[in-house]
């Protein structure tokens, strides 16, 4: 029986009823990208945002 049903990114077998177009191991390393450019993003903007917050109380504080 062919379920036609391959992984559109390293060709595996899939479940006959697979609902996503790519493997569990695929989808796993796509979804860690994700969570890492997320997390990066993240981490930049809340660097960035304390340094303005740092820099802007301190100008406040300045007499
Ligand atoms: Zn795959």
């Amino acid at each position: 029986m062919i379920s036609g049903n391959t992984c559109k990114k390293c060709g595996r077998n899939l479940p006959t009823n697979y609902k996503y177009k790519k493997c569990e191991s695929c989808r796993n390393k796509r979804i860690e990208t994700a969570k890492k450019v997320v997390f990066g993003t993240i981490t930049v903007l809340g660097t960035v945002g304390s340094i303005a917050v740092t820099i802007f109380s301190g100008g406040k504080n300045k007499k």
